[in-house]
């Protein structure tokens, strides 16, 4: 059997795996490429074939770079199951109709820009996304399930958002034939993060070896700042703010980021040490969200349960404010006095944070709070590196508020908790090949060499279309 690498392979978005055996061929992860126009022209090129051949697909999590091409598959005339965790699957909705909802809006300001000859059509429409929605089955973490003939898979909790999962596939070509063992790691998150529990190892319970490990590396070349200090310096940054009646703008996914910030933000409030101020939750998405915590108790940590058992949510705080329609998010240019805005899309390439960052960045009494991975030419990623002006829906808009960039609030795992998770997987499993993606090529390469003497093996690098048999 083969497993071929079709994304994430020297990057960290596009995640894309397929397995094929003698009676099944198995897809593991169609995520979007993120990032400008050469990304774009990826998710249209960089496709594995034959997509209406798949059995089956499973995914590890509902993030865009792991989910945001499945539409494409409904193209395809792919008929098959796509499996997810519980939590996954509530999510996979959530998350396709609003990148749809952004292709066509950015194919349609395209096309009036460039005219019909150059602008270039939405990937796929809200039509394909509810086409390929029926075709979601839920397996349940930790027990095996028979996805397609031969191919089994197993999800572990990740510790990454609410239902992401390691894999641990297990396929054999035929009946009799020895099974072969692959741990997909997923995106890994970083241990003692709040609300959701940590990592698991995704070590086979039965003790039987892996033959395959493929692990992901984006943060392979560093730790993040401890969280401690994280937090410490966001009490500041928020005090100053507030004490100035200033305006906090904070690009966050709607998943994950946005409710660790929500819960943070409701801390520095409680502790009394800002004044009062409102939190906008500007994303209809993050709003569902927050439901999905609430429905999704199973997968959240320790603390998370002890406040519950005593009565309160850990996201429900008073100073909380959900805008829903556009029309709420609009009138928050008119607001005045501290206020904080959390909006997506994470990475500022999209959504409503695009339009609070342009009637924003050129004011000296707007702070904006970065905490998150910033992709490669991505309008986020130029605020982090300190430009000093940007493009914003063809304006030139001066950067004068004050940026600042977060570095521990990160749902990825940073180095130290990457060489925890592999060195675990090692002692539990052996893996006997093990394949690094999702990283770029330094952060993968500076991984690979500090896991090198633990594993006693430096992994593999693959590029776009590599195979490796099994
Ligand atoms: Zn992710």
């Amino acid at each position: 059997m083969r497993l071929s690498v079709y994304g994430a392979a020297g990057e960290v978005t596009g995640s894309c795996y397929v397995l094929e055996t003698a009676r099944a061929r198995v897809m593991i992860d169609f995520g979007l490429h993120q990032g400008g126009r050469e990304e774009d022209e990826h998710n249209r090129t960089r496709v594995p074939p034959d997509l209406r051949r798949f059995d089956a697909v499973v995914v590890t999590h509902a993030h865009i770079d792991h989910i945001g091409r499945l539409p494409l598959l409904a193209g395809a005339g792919f008929s098959g199951p796509i499996y997810a965790s519980d939590a996954t699957a509530d999510l996979i909705p959530i998350m396709l109709r609003d990148t749809a909802r952004l292709q066509e809006a950015d194919a349609a300001r395209d096309l009036r820009r460039q005219g019909p000859e150059k602008a270039r059509p939405a990937l796929y429409t809200s039509d394909e996304v509810e086409k390929i929605l029926p075709r979601v089955r839920r397996v349940p973490m930790q027990s095996l399930t028979e996805i397609a003939p031969g191919v089994k898979v197993r999800l572990v909790d990740s510790g990454h958002m609410l239902g992401s999962a390691s894999i641990e596939l297990r396929a054999a070509d035929g009946p009799g034939t020895p099974e072969r063992v692959i741990i997909f790691s997923g995106d890994i998150g970083p241990w003692g993060m709040p609300l959701l529990r940590d990592p698991r190892c995704p070590a086979p319970a039965d003790g039987v070896k892996v033959d395959l490990a493929i692990m992901e590396s984006t943060y392979g070349d560093r730790d993040h700042r401890p969280l401690g200090e994280t937090v410490e310096e966001a009490n500041n940054i928020v005090r100053e703010a507030t004490w100035d009646k200033q305006r906090l703008l904070i690009p966050a996914f709607a998943v994950g980021r946005s409710q660790v910030i929500v819960y943070y933000l409701g801390l520095i409030i409680q502790s009394g040490r800002a004044p009062r101020f409102p939190v906008y939750l500007d994303s209809p998405m993050a709003i569902e969200a927050m439901e999905l915590y609430k429905r999704h108790t199973e997968l959240l940590d320790a603390d998370a349960h002890a406040q519950i058992q005593a009565g309160t949510f850990p996201l429900d705080i008073p100073e909380l404010r959900y805008c829903r329609s556009a029309e709420e998010s609009k009138r928050l240019n008119d607001a005045s006095g501290a206020l904080a805005i959390i909006a997506g899309s994470g990475m500022c390439n999209g959504g409503r944070i695009i339009h609070h960052l342009r009637h924003g960045l050129w004011r000296k009494d707007v702070q904006v709070i970065i905490a998150g991975y910033q992709a490669a030419g991505t309008l986020g990623r130029q605020l982090v590196d300190g430009a000093k002006e940007v493009r914003i829906f063809g304006d030139t808009i001066p950067v004068r508020a004050k940026v600042h960039t977060l570095g521990g609030f990160s749902a990825h795992a940073g180095r130290t908790d990457l060489i925890r998770w592999a060195t675990d997987l090692h002692k539990a499993a052996s893996p006997r090949q093990w394949i690094l993606t999702h990283g770029e090529d330094r952060q993968r390469r500076l991984l690979g060499e500090g896991l090198a003497p633990i594993l006693g093996q430096t992994p593999a690098m693959p590029a776009f279309a590599d195979h490796f048999e099994l």
